[in-house]
C-alpha cells in the first residue's frame, strides 16, 4: 500500500474530533514530504536533536509535536517552533519550557505524561506528582505554558484487555484533573494515547490525539 492509501485508511477510520500525529522519527525528509503533500500537516518526533535537524528544511506550516522524553537543555531549541510538547514529566521541565517560551514570547501547549504501563522503562508522572505540580505556587505564575491535557503509552503487549485498562486509567486521570484544576478551561481537553498497534482501543477509551508512525511510514530501521 502506498503512503496515500495508508494515511487515508487511518484518517477514514478515526472520528473527526481525533487528531492524527504522523510520527516521522528515523524517517527522511522525503518521506515526510510525501505525507505532507497529501495535505497532512501534523508530525511527531521523539528526539530533540533529530527534530532540530529536520525542521529547517521542511515546510513552515508543519505543526511539530514533540512526543519523546525531553531533556531540559534541549528545550530552548524547540521552543521557537514546536506546536505541542506531549511528554512533560517533571516540574523542572515545565518550568524550563515556561522560561524559554517567555524569552521567545510564545505560549507553548503541553501535555502531562502519565505512567500507565506496567513496564519500568516508560516515563511519566503518577497522579500525586501531577497534583504537586498543579498545586505549586510557581505553577500559577507560569504565563508561557498551557497545560492542555494528558499523554500516556500503554504496555507493549497483545493483551487487549490490559491495554484497554491502561487507557481507561489515563481517561480517569484526565477526568479527575479536569474536575479539580481545569473545570472551566476549554483548552484542557486533550488525551494523547494510541499508536500503530493500539490506536483503535485508545479512541474507544477517549483518546483525542493518536500518534501513529510505522503504520504510515513503514517499519523503522534502527541500523
Ligand atoms: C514511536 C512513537 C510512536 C509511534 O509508534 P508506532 O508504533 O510506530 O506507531 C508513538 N508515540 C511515541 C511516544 C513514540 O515514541
Amino acid at each position: 500500500m502506498c503512503i496515500h492509501d495508508k494515511l487515508n485508511e487511518i484518517l477514514n477510520a478515526i472520528p473527526g474530533h481525533v487528531k492524527l500525529v504522523a510520527v516521522s522519527k528515523t524517517k527522511p525528509a522525503e518521506d515526510i514530504l510525501a505525507v505532507y503533500r497529501e495535505g497532512h500537516k501534523i508530525f511527531g518526533e521523539n528526539k530533540a536533536q533529530e527534530l532540530i535537524q529536520k525542521q529547517p528544511s521542511l515546510p513552515d506550516d508543519i505543526q511539530w509535536h514533540f512526543i519523546g522524553h525531553l531533556q531540559r537543555n534541549k528545550v530552548k531549541y524547540l521552543v521557537p517552533f514546536v506546536k505541542l510538547i506531549h511528554g512533560v514529566d517533571s516540574y523542572r521541565l515545565l518550568r524550563e519550557i515556561n522560561k524559554e517560551a517567555a524569552k521567545a514570547d510564545r505560549v507553548i501547549d503541553c501535555l502531562l505524561q502519565f505512567h500507565i504501563a506496567s513496564e519500568e522503562t516508560k516515563f511519566g508522572l503518577d497522579y500525586h506528582e501531577a497534583e504537586e505540580i498543579l498545586e505549586s505556587e510557581d505553577f500559577k505564575t507560569f504565563q508561557n505554558v498551557r497545560v492542555c491535557g494528558v499523554m500516556g503509552m500503554a504496555t507493549f503487549t497483545e493483551d487487549e484487555i490490559k491495554i484497554r485498562r491502561e487507557f481507561k486509567n489515563l481517561k480517569q486521570i484526565f477526568d479527575k484533573l479536569k474536575k479539580s484544576y481545569f473545570p472551566s478551561h476549554e483548552y484542557f481537553r486533550e488525551i494523547s494515547a494510541g499508536m500503530s498497534n493500539d490506536y483503535p482501543i485508545a479512541i474507544e477509551e477517549g483518546s483525542t490525539i493518536i500518534r501513529v508512525g510505522s503504520l504510515i511510514f513503514g517499519e523503522r530501521n534502527y541500523g
